[in-house]
Parts: C-alpha cells; sequence; structure tokens
C-alpha cells in the first residue's frame, strides 16, 4: 500500500497553528493582524508565500528565517509517528503552492523530507501528479490524504480503481488508522 500525504493542514498544522503563529510574530514587527489578515486573503492561500508577505509590509531583520526555523513545532507528530512505521519506500507528498520556494523551504525545515520517497509541489491542481504515482503501483492499492475535497474532485477513479481517498477532516486521523488496521 502506497500512501500520498498533503503537507498544509495535513501532515503540518498549518491553518491553525503556523499562521497564527505567524501573524503574531507578524504583529511583533510592526504589521497589525487585520492588515496581514487581509493581505493574505486577497493573495489567496496557495499563492501565499512569506518573502512575499514580508517584502509587501517591509519587515525588517530576518523574520523570514526566524519563522521557518519554528516551523519544525508545528508538524502534525501522530501523523509523523504513522509515516515512520509505513516506511519511507511507501509514503509521497504532493502539495499544492504557487510559491515553490517557499513551500520547499517550509517542509526542508520541519526535517520530515527523509520519510518520504518523493516530495512533489505542483503549481496547480495535483490530479497529474497522484495518477503518475497510481500508474506506477498499479498492482498496489494507493491512498491520497487531503483535508480539501477539491483536489479528488478531477482523478481518474475509473483508469485508476487502486486509488482510494480519504479526506483529512476532524476525523482524519480515525479514517487514516482504521484503513491501516484493517490492511
Ligand atoms: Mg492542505
Amino acid at each position: 500500500m502506497k500512501f500520498i500525504f498533503d503537507f498544509d493542514d495535513v501532515l503540518f498544522h498549518n491553518t491553525k497553528k503556523f499562521k497564527e503563529h505567524m501573524y503574531v510574530s507578524l504583529e511583533k514587527a510592526g504589521v497589525s493582524r487585520a492588515e496581514a489578515e487581509e493581505y493574505y486573503k486577497k493573495v489567496g492561500g496557495a499563492q501565499f508565500g512569506l518573502r512575499k508577505i514580508l517584502d509587501h509590509f517591509s519587515v525588517k531583520g530576518n523574520l523570514y528565517v526566524k519563522l521557518l526555523d519554528d516551523s519544525k513545532n508545528f508538524i502534525n507528530k501522530d501523523l509523523l509517528d504513522i509515516v515512520k512505521k509505513l516506511g519511507k519506500e511507501n509514503c509521497y507528498i504532493v502539495t499544492h503552492s504557487a510559491d515553490e520556494a517557499w513551500q520547499k523551504d517550509k517542509i526542508q525545515n520541519t526535517g520530515i523530507e527523509s520519510f518520504f520517497t518523493e516530495i512533489n509541489i505542483v503549481p496547480e491542481g495535483k490530479k497529474e501528479a497522484i495518477e503518475k504515482i497510481c500508474e506506477r503501483h498499479k498492482d498496489e492499492e494507493v491512498v491520497f490524504i487531503d483535508d480539501k475535497a477539491k483536489h479528488f474532485a478531477d482523478l481518474n477513479f475509473v483508469k485508476y480503481p487502486n486509488l482510494k481517498t480519504i479526506l483529512y477532516d476532524e476525523q482524519g486521523f480515525q479514517k487514516l488508522t482504521s484503513i491501516l488496521s484493517k490492511s
């Protein structure tokens, strides 16, 4: 069985924890929460990059490096424990971001890279990257875990009957462990 994990809000506590931490840090650097939130909303999550927001508000100092360094504190540790048990050869990341440099820096700084066979940062949809993995492992079940259902919408489940999805919502972790206990 192969597993494809989304990064933000699956492997990484982005919205509830890291983003909060970022807002607090920005506030200390003189950018009000309201301004920062408005900027984030306008740019859109997948288009967002830390370097861009720091430049936009002309934030001085090395907040980029500091926040990147802090990112390791926001890993979903329970899920990472499962990844470690599943083994590198069975685990992939497919993450969506228009700012590849930022996403790459963030993933690298969390220190989880070595637990995955491949890390794929896609600027648009995930379809191509997901289906490529399904194609490579046709004789195995492939489980794709994402917190956004829109990433499941265009997948070809007829061509890839080996593909299963798990919506990583409040029950996401339990859904995954129940699949694992049955396999
Ligand atoms: Mg996500």
